[in-house]
């Protein structure tokens, strides 16, 4: 099993769904991980999202 850092909250940029995903570090492919939207069921990868979080939070 991967290293579980935590969980991080996720909105869908197709329905705007908010949900926790689960931060899974993979050796250095930590932002190549695609999660599943639980409501549209659509994948949403976290390279995106590390880039909309960079641009609010930092
Ligand atoms: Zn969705």
């Amino acid at each position: 099993m991967n290293m579980l850092r935590g969980f991080k909250r996720v909105t869908c940029p197709y329905c705007g769904h908010s949900f926790l995903a689960a931060d899974i570090e993979d050796n250095a492919t930590v932002a190549e991980l695609p999660i599943h939207c639980p409501k549209c069921g659509r994948i949403v990868k976290t390279n995106w999202l590390l880039n909309l979080l960079s641009r609010l939070f930092g």
